[in-house]
């Protein structure tokens, strides 16, 4: 039963997703999948991320040099701060900004999503750096 199969794999995934605020990545994702459903392939996890990415429900956030790395798509648009030093991601409430103009772009463009990314340091990094060795 294939299909069943399938369908029990995607419901893991997208539970580990909605569990999580980490924006973890494939690896990550395949270990929390694998203690539910033991004989889970992580290119199986893969192709599932894939195909809930092509769904809409799941989208991908890209560092060059870092594994892609995965996030639920709440109800509630929100932006990114991601960390330079230790690599976090924060999720940003969309309604705490104040909007973004969308007029004046080229190509008579329409927006129909934004995403922004706050790159910093995050409270934890800067604790750190400031301790005196
Ligand atoms: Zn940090
Ligand atoms: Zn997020």
């Amino acid at each position: 039963m294939a299909m069943v199969r399938q369908t029990r794999q995607r419901a893991a995934v997208i539970e580990v997703l909605q569990a999580s605020r980490e924006h973890p990545d494939a690896s990550a994702i395949h270990a929390a999948v694998r203690e539910r459903l033991p004989s889970v392939s992580l290119g199986t996890v893969y192709r599932t991320l894939d195909a809930l990415v092509r769904d809409g429900v799941v989208v991908t956030l890209e560092r060059a040099g870092q594994a892609t790395r995965y996030d639920w798509r709440e109800g509630t648009a929100h932006h990114h701060a991601v960390c330079r030093t230790c690599g976090q991601i924060f999720d940003v409430d969309a309604a705490a900004l104040p909007g973004v103009p969308s007029a004046n772009l080229p190509g008579g463009f329409r927006v129909t999503d934004i995403h922004l990314e706050f790159m910093g340091v995050c409270g934890d990094c800067q604790a750190s750096t400031n301790q005196t060795p």
